[in-house]
């Protein structure tokens, strides 16, 4: 999987990067929380807010995936069980979308940046029209020069017209919008040939260019107490992105500055390279 040639194909597919326009940020609950306590990770918040305000100084159109709506309302009524009910994790998730805001509005104004809330469900990308009337949303967004803060509407949400996991509804979003680039913030250096938690000798994959049932078994199906995803979505995502023309890219989003290096092109995480898409 990691041969020479394949190391000389990466520099090509991390080119992108140091290029790209438009870029989709997402960011899950194990990176804004604290494992232990369930508490959002302030400092890493603010790094990170730090970074993607500078990103579009830069003149990158950004949009803005983040998770912890849930974490976010626990830590509010200080509940530290995730309840088993529908509602009452809407409920949760209502109160939460709304402390979360509130961070990044603050952050984000601290820097002189415009954020726009957009929360989405399945029914939001079920065809092309329901699409377009998103892409519409999120378009004018940016033309206005804000950052769009997407999240899954988790407090109407439930499972017939959920996406889920914020793995795929960043990759949803990122094809929707045309970005040339979902990068996926995980508490995890990035998709690794075994499991590194129970094998030493697990290897980091610098770049996935099939995804196929190999990969798939690698990705294994683990997630943590706070978020949904694991690296199975991250996969799931990845297939959903490269084959609409998306590259994607795995970081640790515990390592401040990570994003700023992966955009610089240096081998940070894991890049799935998006496939060409030929048009009729
Ligand atoms: N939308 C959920 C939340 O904000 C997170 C979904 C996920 O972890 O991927 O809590």
């Amino acid at each position: 999987m990691k041969t020479k040639k394949d190391v000389i194909i990466l520099s090509r597919a991390r080119e992108i990067l140091k290029t790209a326009r438009r870029i989709v940020i997402k960011v899950g609950t194990s990176t804004l929380a604290y494992a232990e306590s369930g508490k959002l990770n302030l400092y890493r918040i603010e790094h990170l807010i730090r970074e993607i305000a500078d990103l579009h100084n830069a003149g990158k159109e950004i949009i803005f995936v983040s998770s912890g709506a849930i974490a976010a309302g626990m830590n509010k009524l200080g509940v530290d069980v995730k309840p088993d009910t529908i509602p009452e994790n809407q409920a949760l998730a209502a109160i939460g979308q709304g402390v979360l805001m509130h961070i990044y509005e603050k952050f984000f104004a601290e820097y002189g940046q415009t954020i726009g809330q957009v929360l989405l469900t399945k029914e939001n990308a079920a065809d092309e029209h329901a699409r377009e009337n998103s892409r519409n949303s999120l378009r004018a967004i940016l033309d206005m020069g804000a950052i769009p803060v997407v999240n899954e509407n988790d407090a109407v949400a439930v499972d017939e017209i959920k996406i889920g996991d914020n793995d795929n509804l960043s990759a949803i979003v990122a094809a929707m919008t045309e970005a040339e680039v979902l990068i996926i913030l995980s508490d995890i250096d990035g998709l690794y040939d075994g499991n590194p938690k129970l094998d030493k000798n697990a290897r980091l994959l610098d770049e996935v260019t099939e995804i196929d049932s190999e990969v798939e078994r690698m990705a294994g199906g683990a997630g943590t107490k706070l978020g949904t995803g694991g690296m199975f979505t991250k996969i799931q995502a990845a297939k959903f992105a490269t084959t609409n023309g998306v590259t994607m890219l795995i970081i640790n989003g515990a390592t401040v500055g990570n994003l700023r290096r992966a955009l610089n092109g240096e081998a940070v995480g894991t890049i799935f390279p998006g496939k060409e898409i030929h048009h009729d």
